[in-house]
């Protein structure tokens, strides 16, 4: 297996507090450093949500914009903003960052439990994000929470409104949803559009650590990041995003995998020119 590796990087979410891990980024000046620092230890794509200076998510256009510029004044990493937002936001809501025509957006492919709330995605909702995030020239990352998801997002590539090539967020281990084990993940890599790219997201601190092994092992790309997890061993919290980025970029060496840099990125996913 020769192909680049993309690392992600998911530095801030919006469930993950400051009180669980201190070195969250929550304000665009910090998302946007500790964007940099991934960015030097590897990652070439940035997962960005962003936060109120009290910490609770928003999918405010403002404050994307103010830290999509602080990101793009740093260094140029890809730049893929969340559509999933936070438990309890309407769809109307969780859109508007497209408006922004980032180079990518996730794309939440059906409705899951997330712990004790739950995510709402009908196919009418993911239909009107694949023609908006069509019309701002953004690519989808197509994600996936359940194995039902996988064969939604089949009926949007049938309807035409999504374009090639293909990105998936395959997203295992979220409480009450999909454990990430192995032979599930394979499951779920083999009814996948052929010749499609997948990210897989092991939510947690094991989970997180076993799916890079998972992806690598399987063809697929990484994401680590303080959305997903925020230790890094059993009990010991990550100093920084860019702490899990570098072990991610050293286990991809260490098994023939080439880090992918935002160039790359943008030429394998036939991301918009700028
Ligand atoms: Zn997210």
């Amino acid at each position: 297996m020769s192909e680049k590796v993309i690392i992600t990087c998911a530095v801030t979410g919006a469930e993950t507090t400051r009180e669980s891990q201190p070195a969250l980024p929550i304000t665009p000046e910090e998302i946007a450093q500790s964007a940099f620092e991934a960015w030097e230890a590897g990652a070439a794509v940035l997962h960005l949500h962003v936060r109120n200076d009290d910490g609770s998510p928003t999918q405010d256009v403002a404050v994307f914009r103010k830290a999509i510029e602080l990101v793009r004044s740093r260094c140029d990493i890809v730049i893929e903003c969340t559509t999933g937002g936070a438990v309890g936001m309407t769809p109307e809501e969780r859109l508007q960052p497209v408006t922004l025509k980032p180079e990518m957006a996730s794309l939440d492919c059906g409705t899951v439990n997330f712990g004790d709330d739950y995510i709402v995605n009908t196919l009418p909702i993911m239909r009107e994000f694949a023609k908006s995030m069509r019309a701002h020239g953004v690519r989808p990352t197509l994600e996936c929470f359940d194995l039902g998801h996988v064969y939604a997002s089949h009926i949007l590539i049938k309807e035409g409104l999504l374009d090639e090539p293909y990105h998936y967020g395959l997203v295992l281990n979220v409480p009450g949803s999909v454990r990430y084990e192995v032979d599930v993940l394979e499951m779920f890599v083999r009814k996948l559009p052929k010749g499609a790219h997948w990210t897989l997201m092991g939510i947690g601190g094991k989970a997180n650590l076993d799916a890079i092994y998972g992806a690598l092992a399987l063809g697929g790309n990484i994401r680590v990041g303080f959305e997903d997890n925020i230790y890094y061993s059993r009990g010991r919290l990550a100093k920084s995003n860019a702490e899990l980025v570098e072990r991610a970029a050293r286990i991809a060496k260490d098994c023939g995998r080439p880090l992918a840099r935002p160039d790359d990125v943008r030429e394998m996913l036939n991301l918009r020119k700028a």
